[in-house]
């Protein structure tokens, strides 16, 4: 700014020189005298002009100096620029220079146009070296994808590379770097060092690994104990049957029935453990074969009867008629469940009863959505305990005044067994109100979808009275299913009472416990009178008809009963016989049965029950000499075997094998039916036993009607008189 004061100095300078010259002017002017007139005149034209021109040079010396003074000022903000500018790059030259990660550029042709520290000391390069040239890290192992080929675009890959410290793995990402234009210009490598990540990977996956083997080994050693354990306590269970059936006092029974029950309970809780161990160790892959859904829920249904008579409940089911028959699924594997869910149901409940429902719903495309659901009317579960009794031994009365017996593993179990079906168990409960347990699950119908039957009762006519509001629930909904028009009364006055109007019934099914034997029932001219009875009073038989019945239904009804009873029209009088009957032999006709089993404590059971039965049992400990005493047959006669799976020198299954072989170059010989008694309960033992050519598979400890169920179906050549209740 020195230049501005310098020309305001000139200027200042000029102006003090014209005022004496305008003063002398003034002067020369005031002179009478023309000629100092005219000087004068001159003299102040001349001082004007100059003033003028001053004033402009001065104007012009402004206007320069503004310009001078803009450009300077642009000229620093350009230096400031250019300083910033210089740092921002050494910035960035320094952040890419501290990366970690190796950086590097090249042409379209490959050839190295930018490198960093890093990339120049992983791979051990000369910067100046390798600069322009197509140099490359080496791959340590063989590139296993295309992922340095092909049309560049951005990827990113992990891979192994030489370095001076030995191979290292790097994670990739190659981006195309495109000028403004779009055009593709340079590729851009940027590579991180992620041994250690890797590493650390690698140590986890080796862990993991090791830890699911040590789970593996675990469960395998649980099954293998689990199934020592089993053997014996089939002999303590099988004997204390025994005792019991034999003269006791009532102390000495009351003994026995604790040994005998005590050893029940550790039997269950034993397959508990090898099934839970079972599906930790993974081995739980549902099968996949055809079964009919009414036929399972029913079969759960009478197993559990007698332990819910015993303790004064009801338990019912029913089936929507609209489900299809036969489904696809692991019927053995859904039954367990159902046998759990609905045992628990009983088991937690003292009083009211459960119910089996399946309903259908919605399910995904080609499958038949169902909703299993077990209600019952017990203790409840608090919404927070809801949580929690999924978990494997969770048990929410735990502590000293626990009741109720099981290990907790139950409901894990069922949940990872329905899961791995593809659906899923839930519960809705409250404290003291009962619980109701779904299990929902979409199963593949077998074979096309018919639509059901027609209505079987079309406008019947039908009164029924039970105490029980299960029982009433569930066989109204069977009967309305089926098109009938059902009345209900609750107890005898509320019968009586229909029964004395006029309104005529077709059928009145009455429960036995408010059905008075001693007043004998009688109902209108052609009304069939019907009386329901629990398991275990079939023997009541006479006194039904005493009572004034034509007919009778055994808890838990079915639905195929049902209709059957009352379809049936009352002028031909009804047979008093239901399906559900026990199954009595039918033969009694004594049959020779060899039984391979080396344990002999099972060995003397099994036989004691044969002779209990009328047969004549002959005992080998192996499945050796077991094939020596067959070779003998025919001509000492064998009319079944019980094989043993699991015994010293030949087990039951190679035996097994070995005498249908023999039975196969040997035409004659009539064919021994075989019959695996085994400790396992699992499904692909069961397979097994078959396709090593058994007929069927009993499970230790050997229950006397079942025993005699499958005897009578195999041994005589008979359709099975199966036990159901
Ligand atoms: P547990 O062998 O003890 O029955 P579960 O896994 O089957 O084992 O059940 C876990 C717990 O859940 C039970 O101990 C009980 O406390 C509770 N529970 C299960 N079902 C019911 C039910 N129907 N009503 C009330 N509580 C139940």
């Amino acid at each position: 700014m020195h230049d501005e004061q310098g020309g305001g100095g000139h200027a200042g300078a000029w102006a003090l020189a014209l005022v004496p010259v305008g003063l002398a002017a003034a002067l020369l002017f005031a002179q009478p005298d023309p000629a100092f007139a005219a000087a004068a005149a001159l003299i102040a034209l001349a001082a004007a002009i100059l003033a003028t021109l001053w004033l402009r040079a001065r104007a012009k010396a402004r206007a320069q100096g503004d310009v001078a003074r803009q450009l300077a000022s642009r000229l620093e903000e350009m230096q400031d620029r250019i300083w910033e500018l210089t740092e921002s790059v050494a910035r960035h030259r320094d952040l890419l220079e501290a990366q970690d990660d190796v950086i590097a550029r090249r042409d379209l042709e490959g050839r190295l146009t930018f490198v960093n520290d890093a990339y120049c000391r992983a791979f051990g390069f000369d910067r100046d070296a390798v600069l322009g040239t197509t140099a490359e890290p080496n791959r340590a192992d063989a590139p296993d994808d295309g992922a340095d080929e092909g049309e560049p675009s951005r990827q990113s890959f992990d891979a192994r590379f030489d370095t001076p410290e030995g191979p290292r793995w790097f994670a990739w990402s190659i981006t195309p770097i495109r000028d403004r234009n779009g055009v593709l210009v340079e590729i851009q490598c940027v590579g991180r060092d992620i041994t250690r990540r890797k590493d650390v990977e690698a140590d986890l996956r080796r862990n993991r690994d090791a830890a699911e083997e040590a789970s593996r080994a675990k469960s395998r050693f649980l099954a293998a104990v689990s199934h020592e354990i089993r053997t014996p306590m089939s002999g303590i269970i099988g004997m204390s049957d025994l005792l019991l059936d034999t003269e006791l006092t009532p102390e000495q029974t009351s003994y026995a029935q604790a040994v005998r029950g005590s050893a029940g309970a550790l039997l269950g809780l034993i397959d508990d453990i090898l099934d839970f161990s079972k599906i930790e160790a993974g081995r739980l892959e549902p099968t996949a074969a055809p079964f009919a859904i009414t036929t399972l829920v029913r079969d759960v249904v009478e197993l559990l009867a007698p332990r819910a008579e015993e303790k004064g409940l009801e338990i019912a089911q029913v089936v929507s008629r609209d489900l299809p028959t036969t489904l696809i699924g692991d019927s053995d594997r859904l039954r367990q469940v159902l046998l759990n869910l609905a045992g628990n149901a009983i088991k937690f409940t003292q009083r009211g009863g459960v119910v089996i429902e399946v309903h259908r719903h919605d399910g995904p495309a080609e499958r038949i959505g169902l909703d299993i659901t077990v209600r019952d009317t017990g203790i409840g579960i608090s919404q927070e305990a809801q949580q929690r009794i999924f978990e494997e031994f969770e048990q929410l009365d735990a502590g000293p005044d626990r009741r109720h017996g099981g290990a907790g593993l139950g409901l894990a179990i069922s949940q990872r067994i329905v899961k791995a079906m593809g659906g899923e168990i839930t519960v809705s409960s409250r404290s003291g109100q009962g619980s109701t347990f779904t299990v929902r699950l979409a199963l593949a119908p077998a074979g096309r979808h018919s639509e059901p039957g027609p209505l079987a009762l079309d406008g019947r006519r039908v009164l029924l009275a039970a105490p029980s509001s299960i029982v009433r629930a569930t066989l109204a909904a069977m009967l309305r299913e089926e098109g009938a028009r059902v009345t209900v009364a609750a107890n005898r006055d509320a019968l009586d009472k229909r029964l004395s109007r006029t309104t005529p019934y077709d059928s009145v099914i009455v429960d036995w416990a408010i059905a008075d034997a001693d007043t004998p029932f009688a109902p209108a001219n052609g009304t069939s009178a019907i009386a329901l009875l629990p398991p275990s009073q079939r023997d009541q038989l006479e006194r039904i008809t005493g009572a004034g019945f034509s007919g009778y239904l055994i808890k838990p009804v079915r639905r195929e009963s049902l209709i059957a009873r009352l379809a049936a029209t009352p002028e031909a009088p009804l047979p008093l016989s239901d399906t559900a009957l026990p199954a009595s032999d039918p033969h009694g006709e004594a049959l020779d049965v060899l039984v391979a089993e080396d344990n002999d404590v099972n060995a003397m059971l099994t036989t004691v029950l044969l002779r209990r039965l009328g047969h004549r049992p002959e005992h080998v400990r192996d499945g050796a000499a077991a094939i020596r005493r067959l070779r003998e047959a025919p001509k000492r006669n064998v009319d079944i075997v019980l094989m043993d799976i699991q015994m010293p020198g030949l087990d039951g299954l190679e035996a097994t094998r070995r005498l249908r072989a023999i039975e196969r170059r040997e035409p004659a010989r009539p064919r021994i039916p075989v019959v695996a008694l085994t400790a396992n309960a699992f499904t692909e033992d069961r397979a097994a036993c078959i396709e090593a050519g058994m007929d069927a598979v009993l499970t230790k400890p050997v229950d006397r009607d079942d025993l005699a169920a499958c005897l009578a179906e195999y041994a005589y050549g008979t359709a099975p008189a199966r036990r159901t209740a």
